[in-house]
Protein backbone atom coordinates (compact mmCIF):
# COMPACT_ATOMS: atom_id res chain seq x y z
CA UNK A 1 0.00 0.00 0.00
CA UNK A 2 1.61 3.27 -0.94
CA UNK A 3 1.40 5.82 1.80
CA UNK A 4 -1.15 8.73 1.59
CA UNK A 5 0.76 12.00 1.49
CA UNK A 6 -2.63 14.00 0.09
CA UNK A 7 -5.69 12.77 0.96
CA UNK A 8 -8.46 14.55 -1.30
CA UNK A 9 -11.34 12.34 -1.37
CA UNK A 10 -13.31 13.80 1.63
CA UNK A 11 -16.78 13.75 -0.53
CA UNK A 12 -16.26 10.07 -0.41
CA UNK A 13 -15.87 9.45 3.15
CA UNK A 14 -13.87 11.08 5.85
CA UNK A 15 -11.89 11.01 8.58
CA UNK A 16 -13.68 10.81 12.21
CA UNK A 17 -13.23 13.64 14.25
CA UNK A 18 -11.11 13.39 17.49
CA UNK A 19 -14.19 15.01 19.32
CA UNK A 20 -16.29 12.01 18.27
CA UNK A 21 -13.84 9.02 19.18
CA UNK A 22 -14.16 10.81 22.67
CA UNK A 23 -17.27 11.09 22.50
CA UNK A 24 -18.13 7.88 21.58
CA UNK A 25 -15.49 5.51 23.47
CA UNK A 26 -17.64 5.44 26.66
CA UNK A 27 -20.44 3.68 24.58
CA UNK A 28 -18.31 0.99 23.16
CA UNK A 29 -16.31 0.61 26.30
CA UNK A 30 -18.67 1.22 29.35
CA UNK A 31 -22.33 2.10 28.62
CA UNK A 32 -22.63 -0.91 26.64
CA UNK A 33 -26.40 -1.33 27.83
CA UNK A 34 -29.14 -1.93 24.94
CA UNK A 35 -31.27 1.69 24.98
CA UNK A 36 -34.49 -0.17 25.29
CA UNK A 37 -33.78 -2.06 28.35
CA UNK A 38 -34.95 -0.65 31.62
CA UNK A 39 -31.95 -0.67 34.34
CA UNK A 40 -29.41 2.23 34.26
CA UNK A 41 -26.84 1.05 31.63
CA UNK A 42 -29.92 0.67 29.31
CA UNK A 43 -31.19 4.22 30.11
CA UNK A 44 -27.62 5.55 29.63
CA UNK A 45 -27.39 4.50 26.05
CA UNK A 46 -31.32 5.56 25.67
CA UNK A 47 -29.72 9.51 26.86
CA UNK A 48 -27.36 9.41 23.82
CA UNK A 49 -28.94 8.53 21.40
CA UNK A 50 -31.54 11.45 22.83
CA UNK A 51 -29.20 13.99 22.72
CA UNK A 52 -27.81 12.50 19.18
CA UNK A 53 -31.14 13.27 18.43
CA UNK A 54 -31.46 17.00 19.37
CA UNK A 55 -28.72 17.49 17.95
CA UNK A 56 -29.02 16.86 14.83
CA UNK A 57 -32.72 18.47 14.40
CA UNK A 58 -31.00 21.29 16.11
CA UNK A 59 -28.76 21.24 12.74
CA UNK A 60 -31.92 20.94 10.61
CA UNK A 61 -33.97 23.09 12.12
CA UNK A 62 -36.69 20.71 12.91
CA UNK A 63 -38.23 19.02 16.07
CA UNK A 64 -36.03 15.53 17.75
CA UNK A 65 -38.97 14.05 16.58
CA UNK A 66 -38.95 14.28 12.68
CA UNK A 67 -35.09 12.89 12.84
CA UNK A 68 -34.87 8.79 12.65
CA UNK A 69 -31.14 7.20 12.47
CA UNK A 70 -30.54 5.16 9.77
CA UNK A 71 -27.34 2.71 8.89
CA UNK A 72 -26.16 5.84 6.59
CA UNK A 73 -27.62 8.44 3.49
CA UNK A 74 -28.22 5.00 1.19
CA UNK A 75 -30.39 3.73 3.68
CA UNK A 76 -32.47 6.88 3.88
CA UNK A 77 -32.64 7.45 0.76
CA UNK A 78 -34.47 3.96 -0.05
CA UNK A 79 -36.42 4.45 2.87
CA UNK A 80 -37.50 7.91 1.98
CA UNK A 81 -38.03 7.27 -1.47
CA UNK A 82 -39.60 3.78 -1.07
CA UNK A 83 -41.78 4.39 1.74
CA UNK A 84 -43.59 7.95 0.44
CA UNK A 85 -44.25 5.93 -2.78
CA UNK A 86 -45.78 2.95 -0.88
CA UNK A 87 -48.14 5.79 0.82
CA UNK A 88 -49.01 7.42 -2.78
CA UNK A 89 -49.74 5.01 -4.98
CA UNK A 90 -52.62 4.25 -2.24
CA UNK A 91 -54.23 7.82 -3.98
CA UNK A 92 -53.55 6.96 -6.78
CA UNK A 93 -50.49 8.62 -7.49
CA UNK A 94 -47.75 7.53 -9.51
CA UNK A 95 -45.15 10.20 -11.16
CA UNK A 96 -42.16 10.98 -9.76
CA UNK A 97 -39.87 14.08 -10.45
CA UNK A 98 -35.91 13.79 -10.08
CA UNK A 99 -32.53 15.67 -11.64
CA UNK A 100 -30.66 13.64 -14.23
CA UNK A 101 -27.54 13.85 -11.46
CA UNK A 102 -29.03 11.95 -8.39
CA UNK A 103 -26.89 9.87 -6.75
CA UNK A 104 -27.10 6.34 -7.31
CA UNK A 105 -28.96 5.30 -4.07
CA UNK A 106 -31.85 7.22 -5.36
CA UNK A 107 -31.47 6.74 -8.97
CA UNK A 108 -31.51 3.13 -8.79
CA UNK A 109 -34.42 3.20 -6.16
CA UNK A 110 -36.62 5.24 -9.18
CA UNK A 111 -35.18 2.59 -11.78
CA UNK A 112 -37.13 -0.43 -9.52
CA UNK A 113 -40.13 1.98 -8.93
CA UNK A 114 -40.15 2.17 -12.79
CA UNK A 115 -40.42 -1.51 -12.81
CA UNK A 116 -43.80 -1.18 -10.23
CA UNK A 117 -45.73 1.28 -12.30
CA UNK A 118 -44.57 4.94 -11.20
CA UNK A 119 -43.41 6.96 -13.86
CA UNK A 120 -40.28 9.03 -13.80
CA UNK A 121 -39.20 12.77 -15.15
CA UNK A 122 -35.52 13.38 -15.04
CA UNK A 123 -35.33 17.36 -15.16
CA UNK A 124 -32.20 18.38 -16.88
CA UNK A 125 -29.15 19.69 -15.50
CA UNK A 126 -27.63 22.70 -17.34
CA UNK A 127 -23.84 23.68 -17.46
CA UNK A 128 -23.62 25.46 -14.31
CA UNK A 129 -24.47 21.92 -12.78
CA UNK A 130 -27.89 23.47 -11.39
CA UNK A 131 -31.62 22.17 -12.38
CA UNK A 132 -34.42 25.58 -13.46
CA UNK A 133 -37.22 25.64 -11.06
CA UNK A 134 -39.01 26.46 -14.49
CA UNK A 135 -38.17 23.18 -15.48
CA UNK A 136 -39.14 21.93 -12.46
CA UNK A 137 -42.64 23.56 -12.52
CA UNK A 138 -43.65 22.15 -15.73
CA UNK A 139 -43.17 19.17 -14.89
CA UNK A 140 -45.74 18.52 -11.98
CA UNK A 141 -48.91 16.69 -12.71
CA UNK A 142 -51.94 15.90 -10.56
CA UNK A 143 -50.45 12.62 -10.26
CA UNK A 144 -47.33 13.66 -9.13
CA UNK A 145 -46.09 11.82 -5.72
CA UNK A 146 -42.83 12.93 -4.99
CA UNK A 147 -40.31 15.22 -5.80
CA UNK A 148 -36.69 14.66 -5.19
CA UNK A 149 -33.64 17.20 -5.76
CA UNK A 150 -29.75 16.41 -3.85
CA UNK A 151 -28.96 19.49 -2.24
CA UNK A 152 -25.88 19.60 -3.52
CA UNK A 153 -24.04 17.28 -6.10
CA UNK A 154 -21.38 14.69 -4.90
CA UNK A 155 -19.53 14.52 -7.84
CA UNK A 156 -19.14 18.89 -8.98
CA UNK A 157 -19.95 20.20 -5.51
CA UNK A 158 -22.73 22.39 -6.83
CA UNK A 159 -25.85 23.28 -5.02
CA UNK A 160 -29.85 23.13 -5.97
CA UNK A 161 -32.07 25.75 -5.63
CA UNK A 162 -33.54 23.77 -2.83
CA UNK A 163 -35.94 26.63 -1.45
CA UNK A 164 -36.98 27.59 -4.72
CA UNK A 165 -38.12 24.08 -4.72
CA UNK A 166 -39.67 23.48 -1.65
CA UNK A 167 -41.81 26.77 -2.08
CA UNK A 168 -43.20 25.38 -5.84
CA UNK A 169 -43.35 22.01 -3.63
CA UNK A 170 -45.49 23.74 -1.22
CA UNK A 171 -47.75 25.33 -3.89
CA UNK A 172 -48.63 22.39 -5.66
CA UNK A 173 -48.85 20.07 -2.22
CA UNK A 174 -46.29 17.95 -3.30
CA UNK A 175 -43.86 15.99 -0.70
CA UNK A 176 -40.27 17.05 -1.29
CA UNK A 177 -37.31 14.71 -0.57
CA UNK A 178 -33.42 16.09 -0.94
CA UNK A 179 -30.38 14.21 -0.69
CA UNK A 180 -28.38 16.20 1.77
CA UNK A 181 -25.27 14.20 2.32
CA UNK A 182 -22.98 16.08 1.03
CA UNK A 183 -24.96 19.53 2.39
CA UNK A 184 -25.33 19.15 6.31
CA UNK A 185 -22.44 20.75 7.86
CA UNK A 186 -21.13 22.53 4.97
CA UNK A 187 -23.76 24.51 4.41
CA UNK A 188 -26.77 26.09 6.52
CA UNK A 189 -29.50 23.61 6.11
CA UNK A 190 -33.21 24.41 7.00
CA UNK A 191 -35.76 22.01 6.39
CA UNK A 192 -38.58 24.38 7.70
CA UNK A 193 -37.34 27.22 6.10
CA UNK A 194 -36.62 25.36 2.43
CA UNK A 195 -40.42 23.66 2.91
CA UNK A 196 -38.50 20.17 3.04
CA UNK A 197 -40.76 17.13 4.28
CA UNK A 198 -37.91 14.43 4.16
CA UNK A 199 -34.04 14.74 4.37
CA UNK A 200 -31.17 12.16 4.28
CA UNK A 201 -27.77 12.58 5.77
CA UNK A 202 -25.12 10.25 6.62
CA UNK A 203 -22.36 10.58 9.12
CA UNK A 204 -19.18 9.15 7.50
CA UNK A 205 -19.37 12.58 5.22
CA UNK A 206 -18.80 14.30 8.24
CA UNK A 207 -16.02 12.97 10.27
CA UNK A 208 -17.89 10.28 11.64
CA UNK A 209 -18.67 6.75 11.69
CA UNK A 210 -19.01 4.40 8.38
CA UNK A 211 -22.91 2.94 8.88
CA UNK A 212 -24.48 6.29 10.26
CA UNK A 213 -26.82 8.52 9.32
CA UNK A 214 -30.63 9.83 9.29
CA UNK A 215 -33.51 10.49 7.74
CA UNK A 216 -35.70 13.74 8.76
CA UNK A 217 -39.46 13.08 7.98
CA UNK A 218 -41.82 16.18 8.92
CA UNK A 219 -44.53 15.36 11.42
CA UNK A 220 -47.91 14.24 9.89
CA UNK A 221 -46.02 12.27 7.33
CA UNK A 222 -46.67 8.47 7.80
CA UNK A 223 -43.64 7.23 6.05
CA UNK A 224 -44.10 3.18 6.59
CA UNK A 225 -41.25 1.39 7.64
CA UNK A 226 -38.59 0.05 5.57
CA UNK A 227 -37.02 -2.25 8.20
CA UNK A 228 -39.49 -4.16 10.40
CA UNK A 229 -38.80 -6.02 13.48
CA UNK A 230 -38.87 -3.67 16.80
CA UNK A 231 -40.30 -0.91 18.20
CA UNK A 232 -37.00 1.14 18.11
CA UNK A 233 -37.12 5.05 16.42
CA UNK A 234 -41.13 5.23 17.57
CA UNK A 235 -41.35 1.76 15.54
CA UNK A 236 -40.47 2.70 11.99
CA UNK A 237 -36.36 1.83 11.91
CA UNK A 238 -36.34 -1.34 13.55
CA UNK A 239 -33.24 -3.10 15.14
CA UNK A 240 -31.01 -2.17 18.39
CA UNK A 241 -29.39 1.45 17.46
CA UNK A 242 -25.89 1.86 16.74
CA UNK A 243 -25.78 4.04 19.42
CA UNK A 244 -22.12 4.79 19.69
CA UNK A 245 -22.41 5.36 16.08
CA UNK A 246 -25.52 7.98 16.46
CA UNK A 247 -23.99 9.75 19.40
CA UNK A 248 -21.12 10.09 17.46
CA UNK A 249 -23.30 11.64 14.44
CA UNK A 250 -24.83 14.11 17.15
CA UNK A 251 -21.38 15.04 17.55
CA UNK A 252 -20.54 15.44 14.41
CA UNK A 253 -23.29 17.40 13.30
CA UNK A 254 -22.42 19.96 16.26
CA UNK A 255 -19.17 20.42 15.92
CA UNK A 256 -19.57 20.97 11.81
CA UNK A 257 -22.67 23.69 12.60
CA UNK A 258 -20.58 25.32 15.12
CA UNK A 259 -17.52 25.61 12.95
CA UNK A 260 -19.03 26.28 9.57
CA UNK A 261 -18.22 29.89 8.15
CA UNK A 262 -14.51 29.62 9.80
CA UNK A 263 -13.94 26.22 7.50
CA UNK A 264 -15.85 27.42 4.58
CA UNK A 265 -13.39 30.47 4.91
CA UNK A 266 -10.07 27.83 4.77
CA UNK A 267 -11.46 25.77 1.96
CA UNK A 268 -12.29 28.75 -0.09
CA UNK A 269 -8.75 29.92 0.24
CA UNK A 270 -7.33 26.57 -0.67
CA UNK A 271 -10.18 25.92 -3.52
CA UNK A 272 -9.14 29.36 -4.68
CA UNK A 273 -5.60 28.59 -5.31
CA UNK A 274 -6.05 24.78 -6.55
CA UNK A 275 -8.53 26.30 -8.99
CA UNK A 276 -5.89 28.45 -10.01
CA UNK A 277 -3.05 26.46 -10.38
CA UNK A 278 -5.01 23.60 -12.11
CA UNK A 279 -6.24 25.87 -14.60
CA UNK A 280 -3.11 27.26 -16.01
CA UNK A 281 -2.74 23.56 -17.12
CA UNK A 282 -3.79 23.84 -21.22
CA UNK A 283 -6.88 22.47 -22.29
CA UNK A 284 -8.23 21.76 -18.99
CA UNK A 285 -11.86 22.30 -17.92
CA UNK A 286 -13.83 23.24 -14.50
CA UNK A 287 -17.02 21.24 -14.59
CA UNK A 288 -20.14 22.75 -13.26
CA UNK A 289 -19.77 26.18 -12.42
CA UNK A 290 -17.92 28.15 -9.12
CA UNK A 291 -20.83 30.16 -7.89
CA UNK A 292 -23.09 28.17 -6.47
CA UNK A 293 -20.57 25.28 -5.27
CA UNK A 294 -20.18 23.79 -1.84
CA UNK A 295 -16.40 25.36 -0.37
CA UNK A 296 -14.71 22.00 -0.63
CA UNK A 297 -15.40 20.76 -4.10
CA UNK A 298 -13.37 21.03 -7.69
CA UNK A 299 -14.20 18.73 -10.67
CA UNK A 300 -11.96 18.99 -13.84
CA UNK A 301 -11.45 17.95 -16.91
CA UNK A 302 -8.15 17.27 -18.70
CA UNK A 303 -8.87 16.93 -22.80
CA UNK A 304 -6.58 13.68 -23.66
CA UNK A 305 -6.00 12.30 -20.82
CA UNK A 306 -7.91 8.82 -18.97
CA UNK A 307 -9.80 9.43 -15.43
CA UNK A 308 -8.85 6.14 -14.28
CA UNK A 309 -5.25 6.26 -15.31
CA UNK A 310 -4.96 9.67 -13.69
CA UNK A 311 -5.70 8.56 -10.05
CA UNK A 312 -3.55 5.77 -10.73
CA UNK A 313 -0.61 7.86 -10.96
CA UNK A 314 -1.65 10.22 -8.48
CA UNK A 315 -1.99 7.14 -5.82
CA UNK A 316 1.47 6.03 -6.85
CA UNK A 317 2.05 9.27 -5.68
CA UNK A 318 0.34 9.27 -2.36
CA UNK A 319 -2.58 11.06 -3.41
CA UNK A 320 -5.85 10.11 -2.97
CA UNK A 321 -8.27 11.29 -5.12
CA UNK A 322 -11.39 10.44 -7.69
CA UNK A 323 -12.65 10.74 -10.85
CA UNK A 324 -15.96 10.73 -9.72
CA UNK A 325 -18.00 8.79 -7.34
CA UNK A 326 -16.76 6.07 -4.70
CA UNK A 327 -19.64 4.57 -6.12
CA UNK A 328 -18.77 4.23 -9.81
CA UNK A 329 -15.50 3.84 -9.41
CA UNK A 330 -14.14 0.13 -10.94
CA UNK A 331 -16.59 0.50 -13.89
CA UNK A 332 -15.61 2.24 -16.85
CA UNK A 333 -18.35 4.02 -17.81
CA UNK A 334 -18.06 7.43 -17.92
CA UNK A 335 -20.29 9.88 -15.10
CA UNK A 336 -23.27 9.90 -15.37
CA UNK A 337 -23.33 13.55 -13.83
CA UNK A 338 -20.81 14.81 -16.69
CA UNK A 339 -22.98 13.49 -19.31
CA UNK A 340 -25.90 14.66 -17.16
CA UNK A 341 -23.93 18.14 -17.65
CA UNK A 342 -23.56 17.46 -21.55
CA UNK A 343 -19.99 16.40 -21.61
CA UNK A 344 -19.00 14.38 -24.64
CA UNK A 345 -17.85 10.65 -23.43
CA UNK A 346 -14.23 11.58 -24.05
CA UNK A 347 -14.06 14.17 -22.22
CA UNK A 348 -16.71 13.13 -18.84
CA UNK A 349 -13.90 9.86 -18.61
CA UNK A 350 -11.30 11.98 -17.96
CA UNK A 351 -12.43 13.52 -14.77
CA UNK A 352 -10.53 14.28 -11.96
CA UNK A 353 -12.59 15.45 -8.36
CA UNK A 354 -10.67 17.08 -5.69
CA UNK A 355 -12.69 17.08 -2.06
CA UNK A 356 -10.92 18.82 0.85
CA UNK A 357 -12.09 18.82 4.10
CA UNK A 358 -11.32 20.93 7.54
CA UNK A 359 -8.79 18.57 8.16
CA UNK A 360 -6.73 19.27 4.70
CA UNK A 361 -3.90 20.92 5.15
CA UNK A 362 -1.80 23.37 2.90
CA UNK A 363 1.13 20.92 2.62
CA UNK A 364 -1.02 18.57 1.52
CA UNK A 365 -2.83 21.32 -1.31
CA UNK A 366 1.25 21.94 -1.96
CA UNK A 367 2.19 18.73 -2.70
CA UNK A 368 -1.06 17.97 -5.12
CA UNK A 369 0.03 21.01 -6.95
CA UNK A 370 3.52 19.83 -7.44
CA UNK A 371 2.91 16.49 -8.73
CA UNK A 372 -0.36 16.62 -10.93
CA UNK A 373 0.88 19.17 -13.93
CA UNK A 374 3.98 17.00 -14.96
CA UNK A 375 1.70 13.24 -14.49
CA UNK A 376 -1.07 14.70 -16.92
CA UNK A 377 2.21 15.69 -19.43
CA UNK A 378 3.03 12.41 -19.07
CA UNK A 379 -0.34 11.10 -19.69
CA UNK A 380 -0.56 13.53 -22.41
CA UNK A 381 2.53 12.40 -23.94
CA UNK A 382 1.32 8.44 -24.29
CA UNK A 383 -2.13 9.37 -25.25
CA UNK A 384 -2.57 8.17 -29.01
CA UNK A 385 -4.83 11.11 -29.62
CA UNK A 386 -3.60 13.84 -27.81
CA UNK A 387 -1.15 15.71 -30.69
CA UNK A 388 -4.89 15.35 -32.48
CA UNK A 389 -6.80 17.38 -29.99
CA UNK A 390 -3.96 19.63 -30.01
CA UNK A 391 -3.87 20.79 -33.34
CA UNK A 392 -8.44 21.34 -33.26
C1 LIG B 1 -22.15 9.31 0.07
C2 LIG B 1 -23.47 9.69 -0.46
C3 LIG B 1 -24.59 8.87 -0.26
C4 LIG B 1 -24.51 7.54 0.43
O1 LIG B 1 -24.29 7.68 1.81
P1 LIG B 1 -23.76 6.42 2.63
O2 LIG B 1 -23.80 6.85 4.05
O3 LIG B 1 -22.39 6.12 2.15
O4 LIG B 1 -24.73 5.29 2.37
C5 LIG B 1 -25.79 9.30 -0.75
N1 LIG B 1 -25.90 10.47 -1.41
C6 LIG B 1 -24.86 11.28 -1.61
C7 LIG B 1 -25.06 12.58 -2.30
C8 LIG B 1 -23.61 10.92 -1.15
O5 LIG B 1 -22.56 11.72 -1.37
Amino acid sequence: MNKTIAYLDNAATTKISESVLAGTERYLRESYGNPSSIYSLGRESERAVMKAREQTAAALGCDPNEIYFTGGGSESDNWALKGVCELMRERGKRHIITSAFEHHAVLRVLEGLEKKGFGVTYLPVYEDGAVRVGDLEKAIRPDTALVTVMYANNEIGTVQPIAEIGEVCGEYGVIFHTDAVQAVGNIPVSVKKENIDMLSLSGHKIHAMKGTGALYVKSGLKLPPLIEGGAQERGRRAGTENVAGIAGLGIAVEEAMGCMAEKNASLLEKRERIYDAVMKIERTRLNGGLERRLANNLNFSFEGVEGEALLLQLDMKGIAASSGSACTSGSLDPSHVLLALGLPHEIAHGSLRITLSKYTTDGEVDYFLEQLPPIVEKLRALSPVWEKIKKV
